[in-house]
């Protein structure tokens, strides 16, 4: 179990990276909505298909990463953040501050 103030402390936390993924994936081209907003009027349609494809390498994980930590936040909403979501036992507070979205505990993390 996490206390109310640590959970609030994790929300924090799960924003402040949610903001940091956000921006990296903006700068990558992609909006808030994950798409990419590319100037239809470019010309050289290959160039930008090459680009395009070489920014969602690099948006694939950040995308993940977003997701995970989208469902971390679902949890802190649900109350049960810090719970590890297979073996439900709690998950240290050290893994959770070095990795906030982390859904697993450390022994299950070690198991996949
Ligand atoms: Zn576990």
């Amino acid at each position: 179990m996490t206390s109310h103030s640590a959970t609030v402390e994790f929300r924090t936390l799960l924003q402040k990276e949610r903001d940091q993924l956000l921006s990296q994936l903006a700068e990558l081209g992609f909006g808030q909505d994950g798409g990419l907003s590319y100037d239809t009027n470019f010309a050289d349609s290959s160039q930008v298909n090459a680009e395009r494809g070489e920014a969602e390498a690099l948006a694939a994980p950040l995308r993940e990463a977003l997701s995970e930590v989208d469902e971390a936040l679902e949890r802190v909403d649900e109350g049960t953040y810090g719970s590890c979501l297979r073996c439900s036992s709690p998950i240290g507070s050290d893994r959770l501050e070095a990795m906030p979205a982390t859904r697993y505990c450390i022994a299950c993390a070690s198991r996949t």
